[in-house]
Formats: structure tokens, sequence, C-alpha cells
């Protein structure tokens, strides 16, 4: 069985994410979403809800799992039986990361692949900062987000106030 991780921190789930799920979701026999639990990044969401909200996006998708994760994503990687981190490239900004990214943890663990699918064209200019940049200024983010998750992001920056 060909299992692939799909690790990131998903604060929150964009259209851009799920278009690279769903995707994944064809290629491989399973996929694992890994909500990175950073300390020391400090989220909009907790890991618990962001998990919640990727089951909910992803619930159409019978081969698409949920978990969070804290420390190496390797460790993470083996201890699912996985040989496939997916990552998304938007632009040539994301490149140079992605690739340091994946050459340490190739050196970490060289019977671990890392696959990079490109992003659709429609989504190419999306990331969750900036979604979550707009709804703080009270933008529409409907366009980026599942209809479930913007209704999410709206309460929880109202519960900040
Ligand atoms: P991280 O904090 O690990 O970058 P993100 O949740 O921001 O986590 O992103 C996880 C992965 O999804 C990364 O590989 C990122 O490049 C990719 N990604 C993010 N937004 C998009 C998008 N709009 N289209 C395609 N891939 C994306």
């Amino acid at each position: 069985m060909k299992i692939a991780v799909y690790p990131g921190s998903f604060d929150p789930v964009t259209l851009g994410h799920y278009d690279i799920i769903e995707r994944t979701s064809k290629i491989f026999d399973k996929v694992i979403l890994g909500v990175l639990n950073n300390r020391a990044k400090s989220p909009l969401f907790s890991a618990g809800e962001r998990v919640n909200m990727l089951k909910e996006v992803t619930a159409s998708l019978p081969n698409v799992e949920v978990q969070s994760f804290e420390g190496l994503l390797i460790d993470f990687v083996r201890q699912n039986g996985a040989a496939i981190i997916v990552r998304g490239l938007r632009a040539i900004t994301d490149f140079e990361y992605e690739l340091q990214l994946a050459q340490t943890n190739r050196v970490i663990a060289p019977e671990v692949d890392t696959i990079f699918l490109t992003t659709n064209l429609k989504y190419s200019y999306l990331s969750s900062s900036i979604v979550k940049e707009i709804a703080e200024y009270d933008g529409d983010i409907s366009e980026f987000l599942h209809p479930a998750i913007a209704a999410r992001v709206r309460e929880k920056l109202k519960e900040r106030g």
C-alpha cells in the first residue's frame, strides 16, 4: 500500500490546500494529513481545531486521514509507514525553502522521498496568512475557503475581538 504524508500548518485549510489533497488522494492508496503542532508559532487555530476542520472538508475522500504531530516530520512519516512526503509549490518563492527541507529530510531518512505538486493556477496566490489578514480587516474570504471554514475563521476572529 502506497502511503503519503502531506504535512503543513493548515491554519486554516484553504482551497489551495484542498486542491493538493484531492489530487494526492487520487495518486496514493492512503494520504495522511499531518497537522504540525509547532509550539514556536502562534497559530489562529489550535492543532485540534485544525484537525477537525481538515476532517470536515475531506469527509468525502475515504482514503484521507488527519492527525496532528509534534517534532520531526520524518519521525511522523516513519511511524505511519509512509515513504512519500507531498508538498505543494506555488511560486518560485516556495522553491528554495522546499528544496532545503526536502534535501534535509532525505539526508535524515534516505528511504523517504518528497514529491511536489504544482498549484492549480487558480490558487497560486493563496496562502493561509493572506486569508487571515483579509479576514482581520473584515474582507470577504469566501473565494478562498470552504464555506464552513470561512465561518469558523470569522467566529474565531470575533471571539478574539
Ligand atoms: P507550512 O507552514 O508547512 O508552509 P502551510 O499550511 O502553509 O504549511 O502549507 C502546507 C503545504 O501546502 C506547503 O507545501 C505549501 O507550499 C502548500 N500550499 C499552501 N498553499 C497552497 C496553495 N494555494 N496551492 C498549492 N499549495 C499550497
